[in-house]
């Protein structure tokens, strides 16, 4: 039997399973899995999760994976007596071992794993504004993956490889004047060269499911679907994910029949879903001076079919604004309760927990599932320290020339 298959979530076309798009509308696919069980493998990581993984093989270099503790000290501040961490980062101490801190690593290892079994020798092309391109540069220089990674200028800061000194000969790196947006564009015109290839973002059937692992993992150790799932968003990829990896979860039958609220969250004033969903507009100087810019994508997949805002319908969730301020202030009692660092976008989902509990819309009782989507760096780079990565080109955001810069590349990562 098949291991899983693509379907089209609106004209139910079964597509190819690599497809990232169908043919005849604008629906999200989604996988099926033969497996209606959830049977964990004895493999590293998100690969203990391969029965509900797109993939037909493992990358066991990378072997890290979402973790899930119940959480002592900052849930004893919040008065909750069952709240639960994903913890997405690098932590050793609690075998949290994700290479680059985010949980950008759980959709990178199954799509570099896919590539390679399709064996094409296409170059990726990832667009980013810092932990997505930081995990797939990593995913492709362990397993030899040619990338093209396009970042805006600002957060080139933010891509680097885990360790001294390590070699990135499959990775080519452009800066682009300009904001994330800027970096998508350029991303799509070099993906539509031949020999180049789109990751795909939330109608990457690898991405959603990768990160539907912490839903999967927190599941496991709690024996039971949570009651509240929370979490940090920009594009809403990772609410659809632990949406659709409760439906399989439910299905199942051994974790119960609820699903869990989803309760998103962004950072205010730049917050596209929150305001598309509360009518109110978008400073337009943003993502100037956002808490975390990884949280701010013009064109979420809001209104499409399988999207964010039907797995707010599906499970009668919320999306929270979160100001800067309130962030900090989250940030600092999370980590001097809890012990470990944690990326800025992850704080913006402590605060808007802290918030519902404020609000009286979580109890003490609740089974309370708080997304920690990023953290650890501090520990990785004490520990094991960190290859910053340069930019191979850096152009500006107009006029660049696209066949001469595709022949760069092409060469480059020959040579490589
Ligand atoms: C990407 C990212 C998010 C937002 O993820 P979505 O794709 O919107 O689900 C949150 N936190 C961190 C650390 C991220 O890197």
């Amino acid at each position: 039997m098949k291991k899983y298959s693509v379907r089209c979530l609106d004209c139910g076309t079964e597509c190819d399973c690599y497809a990232i798009a169908c043919m005849n509308d604008g629906a999200l696919l989604r996988t099926e899995y033969s497996s209606v069980q959830l049977i964990p493998r004895d493999f590293p990581g998100i690969w203990k999760f391969y029965e509900w993984l797109p993939t037909q093989g493992i990358l066991p270099e990378l072997g890290g994976g979402s973790i899930t503790y119940k959480c002592g000290s900052f849930a004893a501040e919040l008065g909750l007596d069952k709240l639960y961490i994903a913890f997405n980062g690098y932590w050793p101490d609690r075998k949290a071992l994700l290479s680059t801190c985010s949980f950008k690593d759980l959709e990178a290892a199954p799509t570099v794993q896919r590539l390679a079994e399709q064996r094409m020798k296409n170059i990726l092309v990832v667009a980013s504004a810092g932990n997505t391109a930081r995990a797939f540069a990593h995913a492709c220089s362990v397993s030899g993956q040619p990338l093209v990674i396009v970042v805006p200028a600002s957060a080139l800061n933010k891509i680097w490889l885990p360790g001294d000194d390590v070699s990135h000969d499959a990775v080519f790196t452009i800066s682009v004047k300009g904001d994330y947006s800027d970096a998508i564009a350029l991303g799509d015109e070099l993906a539509c060269y031949s020999g180049f290839v789109a990751e795909g973002g939330a109608r990457n059937v690898a991405r959603r499911d990768g990160m539907g692992t912490v839903m999967l993992e927190a599941t496991l150790t709690l024996k039971q679907i949570p009651d509240y799932y929370f979490q940090a968003v920009g594009s809403g990829t990772g609410g659809i994910s632990a949406w659709e990896a409760s439906m399989r979860l439910i299905k199942d039958g051994r974790f119960g029949r609820k699903m869990p609220v989803l309760n998103l969250a962004q950072n205010l004033p730049c917050a596209p879903i929150f305001s598309s969903l509360h009518g109110v507009a978008i400073d337009p100087r943003c993502p100037e001076g956002m808490y975390d810019e990884v949280l701010f994508n013009r064109r979420p997949p809001l209104s499409v079919k399988g999207g964010v805002a039907d797995a707010l319908t599906a499970t009668a969730g919320t999306v929270q604004g979160v100001t800067n301020d309130e962030a900090e202030e989250a940030r600092k009692l999370f980590e001097k309760t809890e012990g470990i660092d944690i990326v800025p976008a992850a704080a913006v989902a402590v605060s808007a927990l802290m918030k519902s509990v404020t609000s009286g819309s979580v109890n003490a009782r609740d089974i309370v599932l708080l997304n920690i989507t990023g953290g650890g760096e501090k520990r990785l780079r004490k520990d094991v320290g960190v290859t910053p990565l340069q930019s191979d080109l850096s152009v500006e955001r107009f006029g660049v020339d696209l066949d001469s810069t595709v022949s760069i590349i092409v060469d480059t990562l020959r040579k490589g």
